[in-house]
């Protein structure tokens, strides 16, 4: 008792010297820290001992990131280890694919060891919250969201939404810090498979700032990704 337990992470990274700085950086701030090149070297290593997190580098030679991500999140075994992408500036399309694998996060290069922390425990931070319930009604500083009434209330006045905006509203704010992309949220508003274009969500979020007024920045645009809720 009273000892800590340390999470396990496993760095998937070719490059020596960014993989030697995550390395020495996630060990000092307490995590069980291993370390490897490839993606093959990724999947034995998540097999014989899964981690508790994994740091997955998508430039990889051979089996890549995204081949990685996807065959962890298809396999019933691995599929709840947490993912944090690490990309490059312009490979915000492999981050969307990413993340609609399944993929928690992302870091872009270059970045600072401390920022790779953070973001490793605020993913572990959230997946250790529950989620909110669909019916339970969720209180934010200014604004209040009961799911059951399909109502959102901002300084104690009614907005009125479409059903559209609120769905998207309301799966956002179930999640808050997640990110998530405009197909993803298209599916939480319509299901799976509908054909709505990415742009129809950009308009629906338009919409929502506007009627949300003082309100409206809870929603962030994560650039060439897609949309968050506030934390
Ligand atoms: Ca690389």
């Amino acid at each position: 008792m009273g000892n800590k337990m340390k999470n396990t992470v496993l760095v998937v990274e070719d490059e020596h010297d960014i993989r030697e700085l995550l390395e020495y950086n996630l060990t000092r701030d307490g995590f069980n820290v291993r370390a490897v090149e490839t993606g093959e070297q990724a999947l034995s290593a998540v097999t014989t001992m899964p981690p508790d997190l994994i740091l997955l580098d998508l430039m990889l030679p051979g089996i890549d990131g995204l081949q990685v991500c996807r065959r962890l999140k298809s396999d019933a075994a691995t599929a709840n280890i947490p993912i944090l992408m690490l990309t490059a500036k312009d490979e915000e399309t492999d981050v969307v694919t990413g993340l609609e694998l399944g993929a928690d996060d992302y870091v872009t290069k270059p970045f600072s060891p401390k920022v790779v922390v953070a973001r490793a425990r605020a993913v572990l931070r959230r997946l250790s919250e529950p989620v909110h319930g669909e019916d339970e009604v969720l209180n934010f500083d200014q604004m209040t969201i009961h799911p059951g009434r399909h109502e959102v209330l901002v300084d104690g006045k009614l907005i009125d939404l479409t059903n559209s905006e609120f769905r998207i509203l309301h799966h956002m704010a179930r999640r808050p810090g997640w990110v998530f992309t405009r197909y993803q949220l298209v599916d939480a508003v319509h299901g799976e498979k509908h054909a709505v274009s990415d742009r129809s969500v950009d308009v629906m979020i338009v919409g929502l700032r506007r009627k949300l007024n003082d309100c409206g920045n809870y929603i962030e645009t994560v650039r060439g990704v897609g949309y968050r809720f506030r934390t």
